[in-house]
């Protein structure tokens, strides 16, 4: 198996550091608003290669970080009048029935910052002690980028292009421009105690704080979207090389940026697109394969019509399958196996892989050769990547009923919390949404309970 390396900038042989097992750290989602179709991409792509990975044998252990700890978080929860890690946890719940929604499966560990600060603030304990890390007048701790020879490996950045980079900051507290804040001292928001004062953990020490905890000081590989390189990543390098003394992860995995139709997505630019809008319009399937049919490290544009495109070529896979049910035996094809894996396992080239599988499957047509072989040979490849999972007859009618049974649940218990925090015209303004779709509530004996107007 070949991977790229982002620390290299080298597609290397990949060789875990125990036989047959991976370990991979990626970098998760910051709590505070729905998930968009960027992180759709990332994480469906790690979903993908983490699934790909068990599907050829190793033994995966797969973290995945929540950062409920952040300034983001802290200002939102401010302006609705509640605790920090109450509000993050409702963007918790939100993110993970959407990666559910998505097919995403879970990591083995999703360790949250707010359950970690006793290890990360050992880690800037023995930074300090180890000289790299430092703080002026009671100020912020901050890490010394100029102590570690290393910095800037990753991004391929030496120490003047950040200075000239950073020169427009001046932070007098700071050595380097670059300096990161490893412990910010504050009591407002969310905070902690610690040796330097009330406050919270800087936004990097805790990646490697904790993917040290749950895949050690060495581990195979780490990753997460581009827009992390740098300084996100670069920064965790420094932290956890400078802490252990060792080399952190070996290969670094990015994937690539997404915009909307060739623009930048923004709220203020109205493109901003979740996955709830898609999922609405479009079978999870869909949008996964739409992000397959490009290599994980390039950009992406996304349209609709890519996604009608993506969807034309699930319809044909999916109406291979219409009438027929899996039988129990079949003879795996041994041959097709291995072209797919082959094809796959260079640098995950979903797109080879899928071009293989859809003239694997216009052959099994056009040749008349419809063996149940040939077919579920198709099927167990297809589902190695998260697709085909589906009923056919289930596929072919999402979106005709607009509102599952458990949407419908969700938006009562939505309805029950507005109403429970007496916002009454947001309770009024989900029952007749609710009844647009031909759902019709009745709210008996303290339980709200529906049906479909007839
Ligand atoms: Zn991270």
């Amino acid at each position: 198996m070949k991977i790229f390396n982002s620390l290299t900038g080298k597609k290397e042989t990949f060789k875990p550091k125990i036989k047959r097992e991976v370990s991979i750290y990626i970098c998760g989602l910051t709590p505070y608003d729905d998930v968009h179709i960027g992180h759709a991409r990332t994480f469906i792509n790690f979903d993908v290669i983490v699934k790909f990975l068990r599907f050829v044998g190793f033994k995966v252990k797969y973290v995945r970080n929540i950062t409920d700890v952040d300034d983001k978080i802290i200002n939102r929860a401010k302006e609705e009048g509640i605790p920090a890690l109450d509000f993050s946890k409702k963007f918790i719940k939100e993110m993970h029935d959407d990666f559910f929604s998505l097919g995403i499966d879970s990591p083995d560990v999703e360790p949250k910052v707010s359950d970690h600060i006793e290890e990360i603030i050992s880690m800037i304990q023995s930074l300090e002690e180890k000289g790299y890390a430092y703080r002026k007048n009671e100020s912020d701790v901050y890490f010394d980028i100029q102590k570690f020879k290393d910095y800037g490996k990753l991004a391929n950045r030496t120490l003047d292009q950040l200075s000239a980079a950073e020169r427009t900051i001046k932070d007098l507290n700071k050595k380097h421009e670059a300096d990161f804040v490893l412990w910010k001292m504050d009591t407002d928001g969310i905070t902690w105690p610690s040796p330097w004062g009330e406050g919270r953990p800087g936004w990097h020490i805790e990646c490697s704080a904790m993917s040290i905890k749950y895949l050690g000081e060495e581990f195979d590989i780490h990753g997460g979207g581009l827009d992390l390189k740098f300084p996100h990543h670069e920064n965790e390098i420094a932290q956890a090389e400078c802490a252990t003394e060792r080399n952190f992860a070996s290969l670094w995995m990015h994937t690539g940026p997404l915009r909307i139709e060739d623009k930048k997505m923004s709220k203020s630019l109205k493109n901003f697109i979740t996955v709830k809008d898609i999922l609405k319009d479009f079978h999870p399937e869909v949008l996964r394969l739409f992000f397959l049919l490009t290599h994980y490290r390039s950009p992406i544009s996304y349209s609709k019509e890519g996604l009608e495109n993506a969807k034309r070529v699930l319809d044909k896979f999916y109406t291979l399958f219409s009438d027929i049910k899996t039988p129990r035996k079949f003879n795996e094809d041994k041959t097709f196996r291995e072209e797919f894996i082959s094809a796959f396992q260079d640098d995950f080239n979903s797109p080879k892989a899928l071009s293989l599988l859809q003239a694997y499957a216009a052959n099994t047509e056009s040749g008349g050769d419809l063996s149940s072989d040939k077919l579920f040979t198709l099927k167990v490849l297809l589902n190695s990547l998260g697709l085909l999972l589906d009923e056919a007859e289930n596929y072919f009618k999402y979106g005709e009923l607009e509102l599952s049974d458990r949407e419908i649940e969700k938006l009562i218990s939505d309805r029950n919390d507005a109403r429970g925090n007496k916002k009454f015209d947001l309770a009024d303004e989900i029952r007749d949404q609710l009844l647009k779709k031909g759902i019709v509530l009745e709210d008996l004996d303290g339980k709200t309970i529906w049906k479909k107007k007839s």
